[in-house]
């Protein structure tokens, strides 16, 4: 028997290495359908045969480090590239036309794999028309800073308007245009998955692309904790404060973080006041409204408020297919118009979840090699079909606490904001969270049309009653007891 070849050897444990860490389903699904073409040890550069350009842009997306991190681990190098060959320009490109040596030299990037979101710290090496092979730098090499952090794919061209997030777009559009005049501060909250970062990106991509010389500066409230947190810990305050003194944008994601963190909270209170002061435009994201989240100090509070706060709501129908169709289409997936309908209508909860499906029923149909079809698509979806028939609890837990507490369903679904009324309302949302799971939105939109933050506010004075109120507690509970023992 003939010597394994080491990319045999070394992709096996490359795949038990994924099955440990991000579990079978992803190497069924992603890692199955591709191969470690050839490894060359001189110009450290792994080929990866894929099947297409969905695949690979998906592995690019999201596993790139990962693949990097432990193929270059188990080479035993210090650092490599990663080349993405699609199996279907495999035949217009012969193997000796990956001159892996000479990558570094030919490395372009391609006006049109750009145009097509290929992140930005990926460039293509562009082999014959038609032909892209994706070439990662090494990954030792530093991260360009040029593009501030900002994904290039999430423009304002990639984002589908709805009735939903209409608001939400058009102010993101009008800060763009204009830096601090229009909405200052600009504030966008809803539920997750519904597009904030997508928007702030957006911001900042646009106004990168109108003038590079400007300062744009993209931070996620986590990422701003823990930096002001290392501040204070090396006595470097003022480093931190000085940071933030020539940013022209800056675009804060997630601020619901900085709930309950009193001298971060103060920090961005003096950096907030510093660039306001300068008409410098700050936009803020959180998955609340400013009023709703909890251990925010007033004065904060007051000044997320006083620009513009616009909300984004779960996408309807509509918008939901044409979202699904513009990703297909930049994914290059073939989506019939009934199977986008299928996704769309049963995918209830955010758009990342919309997307996740359309992932999944693609990367399918790749693997089982078939075109994406109703069959298809139902096939892969059982899992949310079922959940959709879970929807059949919500109008279980809202028949249950509408008899118990003497209420009529249709009062519950109301506008009616008659103290007693409201508190049954608050308690269904309250049971709807606990027993059936599902996300917020989901079970606002249930009881007659709720946004996400007054879920958040209802469940929240639930909790708070539930601690002084012994009887309601021992109420709920036996609710509670009684609708998981069904
Ligand atoms: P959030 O920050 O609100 O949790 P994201 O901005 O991360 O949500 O959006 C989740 C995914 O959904 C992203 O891939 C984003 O591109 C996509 N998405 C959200 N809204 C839209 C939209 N209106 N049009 C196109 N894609 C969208
Ligand atoms: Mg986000």
């Amino acid at each position: 028997m003939g010597k394994e070849p080491l990319e045999h050897i070394v992709w096996n444990d490359f795949l038990n290495v994924v099955r440990e860490e991000a579990g079978n389903q992803v190497v069924e699904t992603w890692f199955k359908s591709v191969d470690l073409q050839q490894w060359n040890s001189f110009a450290r550069c792994a080929i990866l045969k894929v099947p297409n350009d969905f695949v690979k842009n998906w592995l690019q997306e999201h596993y790139l480090e990962f693949i990097q991190k432990h193929l270059t681990r188990l080479f035993n190098v210090d650092h490599l590239r990663v080349v993405f060959l699609c199996k279907q320009q495999e035949k217009q490109t012969p193997r000796t036309i990956i001159p892996a040596a000479s990558l570094c030299k030919t490395m372009t990037i391609s006006q049109a794999q750009h145009e097509h979101h290929v992140p930005h710290d990926a460039a293509t090496l562009e082999l014959a028309p038609s032909t892209s092979l994706v070439v990662t730098p090494p990954l030792t090499q530093p991260k360009k800073e040029k593009r501030q952090g900002l994904n290039p794919q999430y423009v304002f061209s990639s984002f589908v308007v709805g009735p939903t997030n209409s608001l939400a777009h058009a102010a993101a559009q009008a800060v763009s245009k204009q830096l601090g005049e229009s909405y200052n501060p600009l504030f966008i909250y809803g539920g997750t998955g519904l597009g904030k970062t997508h928007l702030l990106h957006a911001i900042g991509n646009e106004v990168m692309q109108k003038d590079s010389t400007l300062c744009v500066r993209y931070e996620t409230s986590d990422k701003f904790i823990n930096d002001f947190i290392n501040a204070i810990r090396f006595d470097r305050a003022d480093q931190f404060r000085n940071k933030y003194k020539k940013v022209d944008l800056l675009l804060l994601d997630d601020i619901q973080f900085f709930s309950n963190k009193e001298q971060t909270q103060e920090a961005f209170f003096h950096v907030f006041n510093m660039l306001y002061e300068q008409q410098k435009q700050i936009v803020m994201s959180s998955d609340m409204f400013p009023q709703e989240i909890k251990g925010l100090q007033g004065r904060l509070r007051s000044r997320m408020g006083c620009g513009l706060v616009a909300d984004i709501q779960l996408p309807d129908l509509e918008t939901k297919i044409a979202i699904l169709k513009k990703k297909a289409e930049a994914s290059a997936i073939d989506l019939p118009d009934g199977v986008a309908e299928f996704i769309a209508s049963h995918v209830v909860s955010n758009i990342r979840e919309l997307e996740g499906a359309l992932i999944r029923v693609s990367a399918f149909g790749v693997l089982i090699k078939e075109p994406v079809s109703m069959t298809l698509a139902k096939r892969v979806l059982v899992n949310v079909t079922k959940k959709k028939r879970e929807g059949i609890l919500l109008e279980r837990v809202m028949k249950l606490v509408a008899h118990h507490f003497n209420t009529s369903i249709l009062d519950i679904r109301s506008k009616k904001r008659h103290k007693d009324i409201s508190k049954v309302r608050q308690i269904a949302f309250y049971l709807m969270k606990k027993v059936t799971g599902h996300p917020l939105q989901v079970i606002g939109t249930f009881i007659g049309g709720r946004d996400h933050s007054t879920v958040v506010h209802a469940i929240n004075k639930v909790e708070d009653l539930l601690k002084i109120d012994q009887v309601l507690a021992q109420r709920i509970k036996a609710l509670e007891q009684e609708l998981e023992h069904e």
